[in-house]
């Protein structure tokens, strides 16, 4: 710990920090942020960086956005604190709900609230579950999530979650989830097959396993449009189309987890939108209040309501809620980061610096080390490989995407470094063009350092 400063061993000696490799964070210590403003935060040295990362993919509105902070403020003024058990409730609630309802990506009838994406997807697994129930399907239970996938850290949705780590050593998946395929052709399409073709495979992938499982049995399939922490990976040609005529032909509920896609990232204003999906619900959190507060939700038809009536007829209450579920003032917050998405067109200020931020993140695919790019709107991610031809991997070892990482942080810039040397930028929605231009800018530096390292 020598040479840290003293913010940073009080940290190390009292802060347990998730993603983070505990043993090695007691010689490296924490990089501490101090503040922030615009798409620049600041460290406790006084260094600037952009947020190439948005923070974990949601401060959308960046980090000085007066509107939510009034927002925030006045409502803790108003009413710190309501809740809308037992039939209780306040006005921010279904001022929300209707301006999710105005805008979901299906046809929505009410809106679940709650904290965070994990959460919100935990909820999803309970309302499937309480849902076939009603409906006197008491075997229709398991759900689909694919390899890969990201979609919390709780019990239920970390079993969701497709990535070793978030099951090595914790006893996850629980019963009930099953993971099917990625949809990551730059890595799983065989040699000679063509995009479409590998959305084939996984389609037909997924029948098997639904066949192999029963389809009476399967509840429902829960997907990102784009899998966020799992790597970016883009869906590949006429996937989710061949994906949803599988769940349409055995009568499978179809989640998109829009926790990252949702609110204009992908320049529409869902990710479901972008792909052409047709969900049953959504899960959003993260951008719906640009992160300022923690709030997450999930959608639901009318089919499912009217189940949930039925059910409360048969048991008298709807046994599930956080004291949190639909806090005042993260609601508040979330009122108006819907509201500023209109009134100021955040979806065309996408639209518009888009092409610009996807060239600049395709551009790096010229890179020698750089076996991949893709980019949608404003998410995108490099893939770092030993060869480009083979695309053979570093040496796990090596750690090439942390040492990415700190090289671009070196430079000014905050990306995140994925499983699989994987770069992912994820910038605040407001970002300009020459903005955009200064990000990369700052990582083709950070890639020429890590070049001279590994050389
Ligand atoms: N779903 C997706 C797609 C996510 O990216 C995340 C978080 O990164 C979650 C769910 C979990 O959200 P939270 O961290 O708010 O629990």
């Amino acid at each position: 710990m020598t040479g840290l400063s003293n913010a940073a061993k009080r940290d190390i000696e009292t802060v347990l920090h998730p993603y983070t490799n505990l043993d090695t964070f007691r010689s490296t210590g924490p990089l501490i942020i101090e503040r922030g403003e615009g798409i620049h935060v600041f460290d406790s040295e006084g260094k600037e960086y952009i947020e190439g990362m948005a923070g974990l993919w949601c401060t959308s509105l960046g980090y000085s956005e007066a509107e939510l902070i009034d927002a925030a403020t006045e409502q803790m003024r108003q009413l710190p604190f309501g809740h809308v058990f037992g039939g209780r409730s306040h006005e921010r609630a279904a001022e929300l709900a209707e301006k999710l309802k105005a805008i979901a990506p299906h046809d929505a009838s009410k809106v679940l609230f709650c904290g965070s994406g994990s959460e919100a997807n935990d909820q999803q697994i309970k309302l499937l579950w309480y849902y076939n129930n009603a409906k006197g399907r008491p075997e229709k239970k398991k759900i689909i999530s694919r390899l890969q996938g990201y979609h919390g850290v709780t019990i239920a949705s970390g079993s969701l979650t497709g990535l070793p780590a978030n099951h090595m050593d914790f006893d996850l998946p629980i019963e009930r989830i099953f993971h099917t395929g990625s949809p990551h052709y730059y890595r799983q399409g065989e040699v000679g097959e063509s995009e479409e073709e590998f959305s084939t495979r996984r389609a037909q992938e997924l029948e098997e396993l639904i066949l192999r499982e029963g389809p009476e049995t399967i509840a429902g399939f829960i997907a990102e449009p784009i899998m966020g922490a799992g790597g970016v990976v883009m869906p590949p040609q006429g996937y989710f189309e061949k994906i949803q005529a599988v769940l349409d032909k055995y009568d499978i509920y179809f989640i998109s987890d829009e926790v990252i896609c949702g609110f204009a990232r992908t320049g529409n204003m869902f990710g479901a939108e972008t792909f052409g999906m047709k969900p049953d619900s959504i899960s959003v959190a993260k951008a719906l209040s640009s992160a300022y507060v923690p709030i997450g939700a999930v959608t639901i038809g009318e089919d499912m309501y009217q189940a949930m009536i039925d059910e409360s007829k048969k048991i008298g209450t709807f046994g599930h809620g956080f004291t949190y579920t639909a806090h005042p003032v993260a609601a508040a917050v979330a009122c108006k980061t819907l509201e500023i998405y209109e009134k100021r067109d955040i979806l065309s200020h996408v639209r518009a610096v888009a092409p610009t931020f996807e060239k600049r993140v395709m551009g790096f695919a010229d890179h020698p080390l750089v076996g991949n790019a893709r980019a949608k709107g404003l998410i995108g991610a490099i893939e770092l490989v030993a060869d480009k031809g083979t695309k053979k991997s570093f040496d796990k070892a090596a750690a090439i995407g942390a040492v990415a990482m700190g090289a671009a942080q070196k430079h000014g810039l905050i990306v995140r470094a994925l499983a699989g040397d994987i770069i992912a930028f994820c910038p605040p929605l407001i970002i300009k063009e020459d903005e955009i231009g200064e990000m990369f800018d700052r990582m083709a530096r950070a890639l020429d350092d890590v070049e001279a390292h590994v050389r």
